[in-house]
């Protein structure tokens, strides 16, 4: 199946290295970019969609999420948050652990079993299309390398917050995150102040004494690590991604983001949001971090953007979060909101504004039309050519 999407103003690559491509066309074929580039021939396409000057962008990853099982969080007796973050730009939710399931087991035959089925249970479930990458252990002692090897072989890709169970010191860390690296496991620890009562504070000794593959929430989840410690992550020869977040602290993730700049160290750089969690569920969360770091933050808009698409997509090896030949058609058509003083979505990022949502592809199929959540787009995207779809409206 071909899709076209033509008439685009502005295209963001998702690459903080070259975050603006030269391009008003965007083809597609059977879910994946084929081409970017100008003028691209409409022939035989299944699917055309005129972007009418606006600004497409990757679909957003959130680094940091909390999911437990099916569009269903028990932190906040909500029923589709994750259809609802979808209408914030979300295309892909990455589990920091499912914590919040009643219960939760720390046996380690139940959190084994707990990773497994939840990781088993979102490859068969898509909430409202949106891609969930789940079942993130929550590491307990007494772990040995065969536990990491069983989950590994079972499909389990990711290590979720440590410090969040009974491991919590770099040393008991250490060992847990080689295995796991050893296996394919992508871990991420937390850091800051305890989320939850019965853990404790990490500091910057015991990640780096533990070298995950992601400092998460470098600025708090909710309560922030020091701008000394934050400062010895953003140095560390490791290359450790320092992850920003939305239910964090705002003015230390500028503090972040700062000494990530002054270091050249940009492509470390993911967002989170952090919920569902005791802030909530934040629809537009990764969005209002984004608006947040473009307007205070002295980075330019469709460089932000590439810390919430490009550069989350390259630390977890996903096939998406770059507009590229071959890369997955996970796709947001965004404009400047109606009465933003700005008139292209960067502008209106750069003003401190959120962008509005006209149209959100996934594998390239328009799964919604206007957002339900943003503010209305000042110009919408329209399908000239195949089934319309649905959206929130206004
Ligand atoms: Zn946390």
């Amino acid at each position: 199946m071909r899709t076209l999407i033509t008439g685009i103003g502005q295209v963001v690559s998702g690459d903080v290295a070259e975050p603006l491509l030269d391009a008003d066309s965007v083809a597609i074929v059977d879910g994946r970019i084929e081409a970017v580039g100008r003028g691209l021939p409409v022939q035989d396409a299944d699917i055309v969609i005129d972007a009418h000057g606006t600004t497409v962008i990757p679909g957003l990853i959130d680094s940091h999420a909390h999911p437990v099982f099916g569009d269903f969080t028990p932190r906040q007796r909500t029923f589709d948050f994750i259809e609802s973050s979808l209408h914030g730009g979300v295309t892909t939710m990455i589990s920091a652990g499912e914590v919040h399931l009643p219960g939760r087991p720390k046996d380690i035959v139940g959190l084994k079993a707990l990773a497994i089925a939840v990781n088993h249970s979102y490859a068969n479930l898509r909430p409202a299309g949106v891609k969930v990458r789940a079942g993130a252990p929550i590491l307990e002692l007494g772990m040995v390398e065969s536990d990491f090897a069983e989950m590994a072989a079972a499909g389990v890709g990711l290590i979720g917050e440590i410090g969040l169970g009974s491991v919590k010191t770099g040393s008991d860390a250490a060992p847990m995150v080689a295995w796991g690296r050893a296996h394919g496991m992508i871990s991420t620890f937390h850091t800051g102040g305890p989320s939850l009562a019965g853990s404790s504070a990490v500091t910057a000794d015991a990640v780096l004494e533990a070298n995950p593959h992601i400092a998460g929430h470098i600025n708090g989840g909710t309560t922030s690590l020091s701008e000394a410690d934050i400062t010895r992550l953003v140095a560390a020869e490791t290359g450790i991604a320092l992850e920003l977040v939305h239910c964090g602290n705002g003015r230390t993730a500028l503090v972040g983001l700062g000494l990530a700049v002054d270091a050249d160290v940009l492509g470390r750089v993911i967002l989170g949001n952090d919920a569902p969690s005791g802030t909530g569920v934040v629809a537009l969360g990764i969005l209002r971090l984004i608006a947040h770091l473009a307007s205070l933050g002295g980075v330019a808009p469709e460089t932000v953007i590439g810390l919430a698409t490009g550069n989350t997509a390259r630390i977890h090896g996903l096939d998406t979060g770059v507009i590229a030949p071959g890369r997955a058609a996970d796709l947001c058509i965004v404009d400047a909101p109606v009465g933003s003083v700005a008139d292209t979505a960067l502008g209106a990022l750069a003003n401190g504004d959120l962008f509005g949502i006209s149209m959100i592809l996934i594998d390239g199929v328009p799964v919604i039309g206007r957002s339900r959540n943003t503010a209305p787009a000042a110009r919408a995207a329209e399908i000239v050519k195949g089934p319309s779809v649905g959206g929130g409206g206004h």
